[in-house]
């Protein structure tokens, strides 16, 4: 039996338009709109769409957005002094450093810029006071990414308390938060890494499974538990037709966007799993809408927060 779609379109939709009102209610009472900086160093064209959705997205909900471009052949000085700036503007709320850094500027580069933004301007919930924050489960900005994921969850009406919950996936910015966060609701976590020992086998201990890894179709059904809810976090854009044609079968949507792109977007989580899992989120349109969705509200909720606005 198919998976039922947990459509992550469609919930942050639902954010969306719940973030609207309260901006105009806090654009009404501070004569200006809540403000995003968001910081974009080269000309990487994955970045360069990611931005375009986010500032567009910020605009429809009546945020002030405003782009700074770098060069990619700025230093990491050029990069901290723009977000200096940010952190002294007074129409900015937020900030959002695009991520990858150009490789040039250092492997320690992401996290020395993380450490200057100013912690109630960290909208992306990187910089160390926010993270201490979460880890308390007192944290305002908490990383989009695995904040999208929960809403999905709970608007889905996914049970998280007492659920066996695991998270494949360690990075900063999306496996260790989104453990986090599951805690917090009560689920009891398992967090797996690339040098987790019978990784399926853990795996399908899972009522909730969640995939961020970046590797294509990697979760196949024998990590998954019968019923269980499958979050695919994962997005590899993949050009190789052999990798292609062995998730997708000939005539299906994938392959004709493929066919007349070139390249797709895929999940972490094999197309197979829908035959096993009771709900499963879908590459695209799954938990990529919901990250703007709470980069959103997470800047409204900066600008309240720092305007001294009951929130
Ligand atoms: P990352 O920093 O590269 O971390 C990947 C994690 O996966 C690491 O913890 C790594 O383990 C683990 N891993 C890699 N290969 C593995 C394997 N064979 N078995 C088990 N674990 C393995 O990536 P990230 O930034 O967390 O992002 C993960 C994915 O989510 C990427 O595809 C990214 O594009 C996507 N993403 C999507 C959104 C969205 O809005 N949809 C947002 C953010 C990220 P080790 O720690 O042991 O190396």
């Amino acid at each position: 039996m198919a998976a039922r779609l947990l459509d992550g379109a469609a919930v942050a939709q639902v954010i969306r338009a719940e973030v609207s009102p309260a901006v105009a209610a806090f654009t009404a009472r501070a004569g200006r709109p809540p403000g995003l900086g968001i910081v974009l160093v080269g000309d990487d064209p994955a970045s360069e769409i990611y931005v375009r959705n986010k500032l567009k997205s910020a605009a429809d909900a009546g945020l002030r957005a405003d782009l700074m471009r770098l060069a990619a052949g700025a230093s990491l000085d050029d990069l901290l002094a723009v977000v200096e700036q940010l952190n002294h503007s007074e129409v900015h709320d937020g900030i959002l450093v695009q991520s990858p850094l150009p490789a040039k500027m250092g492997a320690e580069a992401e996290r020395r810029v993380f450490d200057v933004i100013r912690s109630d301007k960290d909208v992306d919930g990187f910089h160390p006071v926010n993270v201490g924050l979460l880890v308390q489960n007192r944290a305002t900005l908490a990383a989009c990414t695995p904040s999208g994921v929960i809403e999905l969850l709970e608007r889905s009406q996914v049970q998280i308390a007492g659920a066996r919950a695991v998270v494949i996936g360690r990075s900063d910015i999306v496996g260790k938060p989104m453990a986090l966060l599951l805690l917090h609701r009560h689920a009891t976590v398992t967090i797996c890494h690339s040098r987790t020992r019978d990784l399926p086998q853990v795996a399908a201990e899972a009522d909730i499974l969640v995939a961020a890894i970046g590797r294509a179709g990697f979760v196949t059904p024998a990590f998954v538990k019968p019923g269980a809810a499958v979050i695919d976090v994962g997005t590899s854009q993949v050009s190789d037709r052999a990798v292609v044609e062995r998730l997708f079968p000939p005539g299906s949507k994938r392959r004709e966007v493929f066919e007349r792109r070139g390249s797709i977007v895929v999940g972490d989580v094999h197309p197979d799993v829908a035959e096993v899992a009771g709900a499963l989120s879908p590459v695209p349109g799954g938990v990529g809408p919901l990250t703007i969705a709470m980069l959103l509200r997470n800047t409204l909720a900066a600008a309240q927060l720092r305007a001294g606005v009951a929130r």
